[in-house]
């Protein structure tokens, strides 16, 4: 960077740290446009997002149709609130609830707000259909889970930064380790009666992407079965083509997600959805469930002002159609492969700095060979912005790396490069 140009950034780091709440401690770039897998910073420099805004920019930054579409309908209509219906939400609930294979949806804003409608939807169906006597439900959730930021999902994290002097905590929450099916299956054992959910992520995306066994999901999904207790899935991450497949609870099967049987889909009984639901252009979650479930929540009982407004409805649906004509869930799958090709041979080459590559489709991460305390990964990503690529750590020695999947084969072998000249001039 030249003299001027790293004024100019700082400037805008500097009025962030005047003026803002310290709530993020992000690298030293500062980001004034995207196209594609591309973002440009304030000097003007080129950079592959690997990050994509951890994965809300599957489609890509800035797509045209999503942003013409986000423009055209902000013109016309681009809030009612509930109170009054709008003629884009029926479309986008019929649109939504195809595409998933679910009876009905209701719509939110962000992500954490999709878990906790998850959620209050688990518990009323525990009281009102099991019958799980007053105040007793419980959720079972897993260790090192990442589901937002509200005061009820932090009561149930194992992270100390997003929990620590944040109480009096919300209880009815049970933590077991991710990834061990025995610890669920002695976990649900337990006075089923009063369990109401299981609330999972398909890979664990924020704890460093951590993939568990084929088997895991299907069989926390039966035992839930078996208990009747509803399998809450959190796919705000990896679901939407992220993993290689429409949602990473299809497993791998080679449906890529659009097929009709579903011969290997393991299906939740409630579904969370968000971040790449509109391609990044606007805060857009949902919660996907049967009639059974969802009608038990009736008028007056649960919204939000913003949640189902004709803009994220038409983002929504374009960014849907989005995914499938472009076959970006395929797309992701196949680069994944390449991918982790690219990262082994690497990991092969240099085990003194790097430990291992694991992901799955284009949600992947590199472990950096060295304490979480170590600033390795902090140093090693400051290299990759600086030759034109950026990720960012995660837990200290693990770097994600999720580029939007609109990115090709040649670009993805030129982020490659740039990964492997970072790696041997660290190495
Ligand atoms: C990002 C994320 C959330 C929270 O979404 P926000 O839009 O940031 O509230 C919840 N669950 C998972 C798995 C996520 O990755």
């Amino acid at each position: 960077m030249t003299e001027t140009n790293n004024k100019t950034a700082q400037y805008h780091i500097d009025l962030e740290d005047q003026h803002g709440a310290h709530n993020y401690h992000p690298l030293p770039v500062v980001l004034s446009e995207g196209k594609g897998c591309y973002v440009w910073d304030v000097t003007g420099k080129q950079y592959f997002d690997f990050l994509s805004a951890y994965s809300a920019v599957n489609q890509g930054h800035c797509h045209p149709r999503i942003v013409d579409t986000l423009v055209e309908q902000s013109r016309k209509l681009s809030l009612t609130s509930r109170a009054f219906h709008n003629d884009r939400l029926g479309e986008y609930e019929r649109y939504l609830t195809k595409y998933f294979g679910f009876d009905k949806v209701l719509p939110m804003n962000t992500g954490a707000e999709g878990v906790e409608t998850a959620i209050k939807l688990c518990r009323k169906w525990g009281y009102e259909k099991k019958g799980i006597p007053t105040d007793q439900a419980r959720i079972i959730v897993c260790g090192q889970n990442f589901h937002g930021r509200t005061t009820t999902i932090i009561s149930f994290s194992s992270d100390p930064d997003a929990k620590g002097s944040f109480g009096p905590y919300t209880p009815g929450f049970e933590t077991v380790p991710y990834g061990d099916v025995e610890a669920m299956r002695t976990a649900l054992a337990n006075q089923p009666e009063t369990i109401a959910g299981v609330l999972v992520e398909p890979i664990q995306g924020e704890a460093g992407v951590f993939v568990p066994g084929e088997d895991y999901i299907p069989q926390v999904a039966a035992l839930c079965r078996e208990h009747n207790v509803l399998f809450i899935a959190d796919e705000i991450q990896t679901g939407i083509g992220r993993t290689g497949a429409l949602l990473r609870i299809c497993g791998d099967c080679s449906c890529q997600g659009h097929c009709e049987q579903q011969a290997t889909y393991t299906r939740p009984d409630i579904l969370i959805l968000g971040k790449a639901l509109s391609g990044g252009t606007y805060p857009v979650s949902a919660v996907l469930a049967d009639d059974p479930i969802m009608e038990v929540i009736k008028p007056g009982q649960h919204g939000s002002t913003f949640g189902g407004n004709p803009v994220a409805c038409a983002v929504a649906q374009e960014a849907l159609e989005v995914i499938r004509d472009e076959k970006l869930t395929q797309n992701a799958r196949q680069l994944g492969i390449v991918f982790r090709q690219r990262m082994q041979e690497l990991v092969d080459q240099y085990p003194a700095l790097l430990s291992l590559v694991r992901g799955k489709g284009l949600l992947n991460a590199l472990v950096i060979n060295d304490s979480p305390d170590s600033k390795t990964a902090w140093n090693f990503c400051l290299a990759l912005a600086e030759h034109g690529l950026l990720a960012k750590p995660t837990h200290g020695n693990i770097i994600r790396f999720a580029p939007p999947l609109v990115i090709s084969e040649q670009e993805l072998h030129e982020a490659c490069d740039i990964i492997a000249k970072v790696v041997r001039a660290m190495a």
